[in-house]
């Protein structure tokens, strides 16, 4: 993670690898002065995660320092990054990100703001950045508004943050949502401006937001993420009930859709799972083994609760399927009679190119098994997730528009709504399949 300041002449910058209480003490906060500074908790996806890699990425441009922080992912920065070495460019990291600083540095335009919007004309996929220049900040979402980006107040200064929630633990007071494909401009005086250059595209935010990637107590396009989650509980008990004695959520991502699941369906809520909270996410742990090391440390079943009962387990979403698995196994070495999986998300049948870490294809249990197969790889005695409609109705549509539809739900359709120049040959998208 990294912080980058300006005070008016210089910029200063701390990165360091690790999470942000290893990286920065106040000793390393002190040594960043000024008016302006950006932070960027790094979630690599593409590029590695060494330490050229953590953000903001900074660099001297013609036009005095830029630094970069960027929430997303680029789906052509290969195809860009190919182009710009071979005339002469000089990449200093691997990430997708820094293809913006060299277009921005190579664009012939006369104003910083007009190269910085021709490099983004050069760019497809997902991207809410945070920019820093001499002038002042700069904060934009892509034309489809993928990552959230939100902006807020806190006394005389001008906030952004991916989520509400960091608005809220600073104090800072809610503004608005950065709409999707527009550049707010900030300068030194508190002066905002707002750039609209690619028109007004039919957003489509990332629905995964809702289902998982978003702190609970957060609020996006007007909806509380907590309150979406626990009404696809209810889609979920609606459309998927099951004969049984006790909900219990896999802590703490089926929490919400839990509460929602065991109020629609009357059955009670109970915790069968407890967490240990001094495990990290086990998902981003490097391979299989340690993987399923850590879902045993994270996760002990509570033995006196759930044996001989018949247990419906929700959690939000199946990737490769290494949590329910442990998970349904465990429940039943506590003597569970029967385990039933929901889950508040349709089957992940598609790698996400916009920012969100998912495996390859290959390693997807949804793409490559069908529900019946996926409850006996899992060994639970049925397994069911919500409908594609249920979710959109669960965050407050009518249904899923096909032809357009109003979210990103490329992880579960296969409608990848950009195209994905890097990544066509590797697999082959189903590029706007009504
Ligand atoms: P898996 O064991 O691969 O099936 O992972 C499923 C679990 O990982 C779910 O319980 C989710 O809470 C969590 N999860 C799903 N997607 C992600 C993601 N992109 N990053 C981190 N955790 C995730």
């Amino acid at each position: 993670m990294g912080i980058t300041s300006y005070d008016g002449s210089e910029f200063y910058s701390h990165r360091g690898l690790g999470h942000v209480a290893q990286v920065f003490s106040q000793k390393e906060l002190d040594a960043l002065p000024g008016m302006m500074a950006s932070g960027h908790v790094r979630y690599s996806t593409t590029g590695g995660s060494g330490l050229r890699n953590v953000q903001p990425l900074f660099a001297d441009l013609a036009s005095g320092g830029f630094a970069i922080a960027h929430n997303g992912n680029i789906s052509n920065a290969m195809a860009l990054k190919r182009d710009l070495v071979a005339k002469g460019s000089i990449f200093q990291s691997t990430s997708d990100t820094e293809t913006i600083i060299h277009l921005v540095a190579t664009s012939r335009y006369p104003t910083l703001l007009d190269r910085f919007i021709d490099a983004l004309r050069m760019v497809e996929g997902a991207y809410s950045l945070i920019c820093m220049t001499p002038e002042g900040m700069i904060a934009c979402r892509d034309p489809l508004g993928i990552r959230p980006l939100v902006m807020g107040r806190l006394g005389d200064a001008i906030v952004f943050a991916s989520e509400t929630v960091a608005l809220d633990v600073i104090g800072a007071e809610f503004t608005r949502a950065v709409e999707p494909g527009e550049l707010v401009q900030v300068d030194h005086k508190g002066t905002i401006s707002s750039h609209r250059p690619f028109g007004t595209p039919s957003p489509r935010p990332c629905i995964f937001e809702h289902v998982y990637f978003s702190r609970p107590d957060s609020v996006m396009d007007g909806r509380s993420v907590y309150g979406v989650r626990k009404q696809i509980g209810v889609e979920l008990a609606k459309e998927a009930p099951a004969p049984a004695d006790l909900v219990i959520p896999v802590p703490d991502s089926g929490v919400p859709a839990a509460i929602g699941y065991a109020q629609e369906s009357g059955i009670p809520f109970e915790l069968g799972i407890i967490r240990s909270h001094y495990v990290g996410r086990t998902f981003i742990q490097p391979g299989e083994q340690a993987r399923h090391n850590d879902v045993k440390r994270k996760h002990n079943a509570n033995r006196a609760l759930v044996e001989g009962k018949k247990i419906i387990l929700i959690d939000d979403s199946i990737v490769r399927g290494t949590t329910s698995l442990k998970i349904v196994e465990m429940m039943r070495d506590a003597g569970a009679a029967e385990v039933h999986m929901r889950i508040a998300s349709p089957p992940t049948e598609h790698s996400c190119f916009y920012g969100v870490d998912t495996p390859e294809r290959s390693k997807l249990l949804a793409a490559n098994m069908d529900i019946e197969a996926m409850a006996a790889f899992i060994k639970a005695d049925s397994l069911a997730f919500v409908s594609i409609d249920g979710l959109y109705r669960a965050v407050g549509e009518a249904k899923r528009n096909s032809k357009c539809p109003q979210f990103c739900d490329a992880c579960f359709s296969g409608d990848y709504p950009t195209k994905l120049t890097d990544f066509t040959e590797r697999q082959p998208p189903k590029l706007n399949a009504a």
